[in-house]
């Protein structure tokens, strides 16, 4: 479904991603693991063409996106939430969700999206004329997943899902994004919470400095402990 060949993303001078190749295939959990300053949110932009200064391709269903813009991509099903949430403090719970229904198509379909979403987290629904700014951190986040659910994305790009959030809210905020994947959108997240992405996600690629070092699936992690010990913390 989306193809990275050899893609370096520059702030000015600075190269924060270097030759990166990675894929995700269609119905597919992958998740992004390195730590702080590794290039996972740079990356996240350079796929949904909030990072623009870049080299190499990246093709989203057989398409070259590189110089695709951000309305465009969002129109082709790629949806970024971005870490920290990024909702409008001073709109409803309501009103963020419409602003998520950004394509002709999603407008359409906003109806039947946001009783999904309603299922998926009842919490809005019950504020939904609540201002975004004062919900809590773990609402938050709900909503900045329901508004990027609006959009109708093919590949959901999830930044740090469960930053913040207490470890009930992160398990609940894991589960949910397994119930969005059921459904049939493909997910690419970047975590720091390795215990959470290895439970979750199929497959995985470690960044250290801006490079993919190294790329496991659930099934190779389960039978390589050095790699579970290093990168997961896990023996
Ligand atoms: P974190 O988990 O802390 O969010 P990350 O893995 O997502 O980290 P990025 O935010 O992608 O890392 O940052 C990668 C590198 O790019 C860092 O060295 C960061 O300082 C740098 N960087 C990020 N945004 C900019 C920017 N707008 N201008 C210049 N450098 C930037």
């Amino acid at each position: 479904m989306l193809n990275l060949s050899n893609v370096d993303v520059m702030y000015g001078k600075f190269v924060a991603v270097k030759n990166v190749s990675m894929r995700v295939n269609e119905g597919e959990i992958v998740a992004l693991i390195g730590s702080n300053g590794a290039g996972k949110s740079t990356l996240l932009k350079s796929i949904s063409g909030l990072c623009t200064d870049l080299n190499g391709e990246i093709v989203f269903k057989d398409e070259k996106m590189r110089c695709c813009k951000c309305h465009e991509k969002i129109s082709r099903g790629i949806v970024h939430v971005p870490e920290g949430r990024k909702l409008f403090p001073k709109l409803t719970v309501m009103e963020n969700l419409q602003m998520g229904a950004y394509s002709k198509c999603a407008r359409k379909e906003a109806k039947n999206t946001i009783k999904r979403v309603f299922e998926l987290f009842p919490r809005l629904e019950e504020r939904k004329h609540q201002l975004a700014g004062s919900m809590s951190g773990g609402e938050q986040q709900m909503c900045a997943i329901g508004r990027g659910m609006m959009g109708l994305p093919k590949l959901l790009l999830l930044d740090e899902p469960s930053l913040g959030l207490a470890p009930k809210l992160v398990k609940t905020v894991f589960e949910t994004i397994k119930k969005i994947n059921d459904d049939g959108i493909t997910i690419l997240l970047a975590e720091q919470n390795t215990t959470m992405s290895l439970k979750y996600s199929d497959r995985f690629y470690i960044l250290e400095n801006g490079t993919i070092v190294n790329e496991q699936s659930k099934d190779s992690m389960a039978d390589d402990s050095a790699i579970r010990e290093k990168y997961f913390g896990l023996v």
